[in-house]
């Protein structure tokens, strides 16, 4: 981010601004919403500068700017649409220790204004760093339609409101009162104060809420591969807590008040021991919180969800579960391959690697026959252990493995081999991050050939 937005305070600043034509009067008209002390600086000054510093909305000086025009000035505007002239007053204005902004021209500037939303006092500031007006006035369009009218109007009666409020406590309740008041478009003053007394009363009186527990799946990592409902858990939480693998794009979605909670561990060997977790899920929820227990993939698989379901149980914690798209169905999406497919194999196998006693025993005899898939989650350890115990029940050396680092995420990396030659290869490929070993698929010809041709198109 080269550009931090915030929100500046200008009532009773001086503002100056330098120009007379176009450009000056689009950024005056945005000034004029300000509560600034406007000073233009311009000797040709247009009508409608003029107009406004007759009815004293502004102050005009009618004359090429001098040194000391800015002097005490909060933000200075070079509008002149003149380079030579821009770049002669905005190192006027610089040296009087105003920001300068030279009007379209980010590189010489010291701020740049965003395209705004005006719904005063709720404002919308949207910002490209020049990278792309198009967007941002598509995205300006886009929520001038969605955000009504009125809003301006709400917030502002709300604003006044909202000493009264402090009768809720801090926290859920209050949040729950101002979403209940903001559903509603209200286009009356009195409507709206109104609705403000009624809906504080039924606050005030509405039985205690429970918290709860979302036991939620992340997906593997792109934030696409959410489901609407865990978005929409994740929209709501009071509490998150998360472990290692959940992605930080992920998180970032999170309501920006929710407490975020790690629970550090990695499916396998945990960091902070179960009981701890359990121990954090179940009290923050008995403090009335919404709390949203998210686990990388489905939380269904290898996720220790019955440990957590538990001891919600135990403590008469209320729970749903709300699936996720597993990381072997985001890593064969990224081979071009099925899990199942007709006359090779009639069921896949989602196995781990490890379990609580070390590396997972499994039928191997099964696992070996021809055709048999597998996704081995948490294998990347026990790769050369699941090898040596495969090729000694009679499998086919030949048959592919592929392992899938990262899946979905843009740092995903394949490597396809032969259950032969697994390790050392795993070993030498240096994965770092989580990584799912499928046994009895390769990556579809295609996407290996296309990878092929961009290797060699990187070669050339
Ligand atoms: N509940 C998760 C699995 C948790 S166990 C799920 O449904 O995917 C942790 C293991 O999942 C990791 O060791 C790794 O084998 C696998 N895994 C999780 N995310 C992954 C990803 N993005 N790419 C590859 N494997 C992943």
């Amino acid at each position: 981010m080269k550009h931090f937005p915030i929100f500046m305070a200008l009532e009773g600043r001086r503002v100056v601004l330098s120009g007379g034509g176009e450009a000056a009067l689009a950024k005056l008209r945005l000034l004029l919403k300000t509560e600034a002390k406007l000073v233009v600086v311009s000797d040709d000054p247009a009508p409608e500068i003029r107009t406004w510093a007759a009815e004293k909305r502004l102050t005009l000086i009618k004359r090429a700017m001098e040194p000391g025009d800015a002097l005490c000035a909060s933000l200075f505007y070079a509008a002149n649409e003149d380079d030579a002239e821009d770049a002669r007053v905005a190192a006027l204005a610089y040296r009087d220790g105003a920001l300068v902004n030279i009007v379209d021209n980010l590189a010489d500037s010291q701020f740049i204004t965003p395209a705004i939303v005006d719904r005063d006092p709720v404002t919308v500031a949207i910002g490209t760093e020049g990278a792309a007006p198009v967007l941002a006035r598509a995205i300006k369009k886009d929520l001038e339609e969605k955000l009504s009218p009125n809003l301006g109007l709400m917030a502002r009666i709300g604003k006044a409101f909202r000493s009264k409020v402090e009768a809720l406590p801090f926290g859920a309740k209050r949040r729950a009162f101002w979403s209940d008041y903001y559903a509603a478009d209200v286009a009356d003053a009195d409507v709206a104060q109104d609705r403000l007394e009624d809906l504080l009363d039924k606050h005030l009186h509405a039985p205690e809420r429970d918290g709860w527990v979302d036991l939620v799946g992340a997906g593997p990592g792109d934030p696409e591969l959410l489901t609407l409902k865990a978005r929409k858990a994740l929209d709501n939480a009071d509490v998150v807590i998360y472990d290692r693998l959940v992605a930080p794009e992920i998180l970032e979605l999170a309501r920006r008040e929710a407490v975020m909670l790690s629970a550090g561990k990695e499916g396998f060997g945990p960091s902070v021991t179960q009981d701890a977790i359990n121990e954090m899920i179940v009290s923050h929820a008995r403090g009335g919180a919404h709390v949203v227990r998210l686990k990388s993939g489905d939380p269904t698989v290898f996720g220790r969800l019955d440990e957590e379901i538990e001891a919600c149980e135990a403590s008469g914690v209320k729970w749903t579960i709300v699936p996720g798209i597993t990381s072997a169905s985001a890593g064969v999406a990224a081979l071009g391959q099925s899990l199942t497919k007709r006359g090779r194999n009639s069921g896949v196998r989602f196995i781990t690697g490890h379990d609580t006693k070390g590396y997972a025993a499994h039928d191997w005899r099964a696992l070996a026959a021809e055709g048999e898939v597998a996704a081995i989650y948490m294998g990347k350890k026990a790769a050369r252990f699941f090898q040596g115990r495969l090729l000694m029940h009679g499998a086919d050396p030949a048959t592919p493995v592929t392992v899938i680092e990262n899946a979905s995420r843009a740092s995903q990396r394949i490597l396809a081999t032969t259950l032969s030659e697994l390790e050392p290869s795993l070993t030498e490929a240096n994965f770092d991050g989580p990584a799912l070993v499928f046994l009895g698929l390769a990556p579809r010809a295609a996407l290996q050939a296309a990878e092929k041709f961009e290797q060699q198109e990187a070669a050339v």
